[in-house]
Formats: structure tokens, C-alpha cells, sequence
């Protein structure tokens, strides 16, 4: 084992926002390069999507993942976009392995990348030279029951061994996404409950305070606003959950775009 394999990566959170963002120059969109020359070389990066919603946990495991444009009505170009890196079976498997057992877990052949991946890895790692590989949500247990997160929670923390491995873990979500809501004026002024909200995870994150963030989504009004679904929010519990004794989160980009969304990411170890 070569000294690389042994570097412990980092966990990221990234709010990807709108795929609007795919197409801009902007302060988002920059920070995003800065933090791709910032962090240590992956072996292999896994996502775990806020649009890869499942029946069970999936772990894709496809040689060289597709193009899935997983949005509609917007303009030609971000249709244009490519990310052609390769898969990364290997670590697929491995990722099966260490949840096997926890949840029903599948590994999933021919699955293509969606825009939670490379919407965001394409100012992070434009030469899309780093094997790349996706992990689902499982929605059977995303309802606003008890212990709904705390089952995501739990499943995150079977994967602190990548780290280990040289995967950098990435949870691609929004940490507030109201889309009832959206302005689709990406520059439009946060709405006050909206960066209320974002104030508060920032406090609660400064804290570490896992427990604050599993009890969330059943606290009341500032919950359906914030994440009246929980597909975007659960990333973040993922990554959370990876979070080891002595780190801490540090910001990597703090912001709101389209009056709704908050697109504050975080990076951990
Ligand atoms: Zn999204």
C-alpha cells in the first residue's frame, strides 16, 4: 500500500442549487474550483444524490457512467454539457460490502451520473480524470416518521472506511430547498426565513450538533419550509455522519440564490 492510500479524505457537503449554475461564472461556481485545488487527490469520489431516489440503497457501479439530464426547460447549452470520467466498480463493491447486512443494498450496473454530480465536479475537477461513482437515497423511510433520518444517519456512518480508502465523499444536496417557493431569478433577495434558517445550521454545524440535524425535520414550521421533502436535506446527513472525533465542519461557500435555496457547503476533516 503506497502512501496516498493512506491519506484519510476529507467529507464535503455542496449545495448544488440550481442547474442553472452548470452555465455561470459566479461566486458559487468559483468557489467550487478554489475547493477542487484545495483538497488532496481521490482515489475515487462517491456521490450520495439528492436525485437518486430508490426503493432501497443503491450503489452504482457503472464502468463509464452516462449523461442523465435530470431537469427540464432550460436552455440548450446545459443539455451540451459533458462529464466523461470513468466509474469506479471497485469502490462500488467495496461500498457494498460495508453496508450489506445494514439495509437492502444493491449495486446497480448501468446508472449514468445525475446533475447533483456533475453539475458540481465540473469546476471542481474539470479534467474529469478521478473515477466517479453514485450512491441513492433510499425513499421508502424518507416520511416525516420517527427515526426516518436517524436511518439515513445510521447507514452514513457504515461508510467512514472510504475514507480510509481515498474516497472523497461528497453529499450533493441543499440544506434549505423550498421549491414552492423559488424565485427564478438566481440573484433574487433571500427570502428572511430562508437565510433565518441558514443562520441557524450554521450555529448548529459550528456545534456539531448531529443530533439537532436528525430531530430537524420533524420540528415544526421552520422544517416545511426549509425542507418540505427531504431529498436535498439527507445529503447532508450523510456527510454529517462521517464527521470523527476532533473535526470540525469548516465552510467552504455560505450564499442563497433563487430567493430559496441555500447553497452554504461545508467540508469536514
Ligand atoms: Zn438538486
Amino acid at each position: 500500500m503506497n502512501q496516498s492510500t493512506k491519506t484519510k479524505m476529507p467529507v464535503l457537503f455542496i449545495g448544488h442549487g440550481s442547474p442553472m449554475n452548470m452555465v455561470l461564472d459566479n461566486s458559487f461556481t468559483r468557489s467550487l474550483k478554489e475547493l477542487g485545488k484545495t483538497l488532496p487527490r481521490p482515489k475515487a469520489i462517491l456521490v450520495i444524490s439528492a436525485h437518486w431516489l430508490t426503493q432501497g440503497t443503491f450503489v452504482a457501479s457503472t464502468a463509464k457512467p452516462g449523461m442523465i439530464y435530470d431537469f427540464y426547460g432550460f436552455p440548450r447549452e446545459l443539455y451540451e454539457v459533458r462529464y466523461n470520467c470513468p466509474g469506479a466498480p471497485e469502490y462500488a463493491r467495496m461500498t457494498w460490502d460495508l453496508l450489506a447486512g445494514k439495509k437492502e443494498i444493491t449495486c446497480d450496473n448501468s446508472r449514468g451520473l445525475d446533475h447533483a454530480s456533475y453539475s458540481i465536479l465540473k469546476y471542481m475537477y474539470p479534467e474529469a480524470d478521478i473515477p466517479v461513482f453514485n450512491m441513492s437515497l433510499d425513499y421508502t423511510f424518507n416520511s416525516w416518521v420517527e427515526k426516518c433520518v436517524q436511518t439515513h444517519y445510521d447507514l452514513g456512518l457504515q461508510l467512514r472506511r472510504l475514507r480510509q480508502e481515498g474516497v472523497l465523499i461528497i453529499g450533493s444536496g441543499n440544506m434549505v430547498h423550498n421549491l414552492d417557493q423559488i424565485d427564478f431569478d438566481i440573484e433574487a433577495k433571500p427570502y428572511s426565513w430562508a437565510a433565518d434558517i441558514d443562520k441557524l445550521f450554521k450555529r448548529e454545524l459550528e456545534k456539531n450538533n448531529h443530533k439537532f440535524f436528525i430531530d430537524f425535520p420533524e420540528s415544526g414550521t421552520s422544517a416545511v419550509l426549509a425542507a418540505p421533502t427531504l431529498d436535498h436535506y439527507l445529503p447532508m446527513i450523510y456527510a454529517l455522519a462521517l464527521q470523527e472525533k476532533n473535526e470540525h465542519v469548516q465552510f467552504t461557500y455560505e450564499g442563497i440564490q433563487n430567493g430559496s435555496i441555500s447553497m452554504r457547503g461545508f467540508r469536514i476533516g
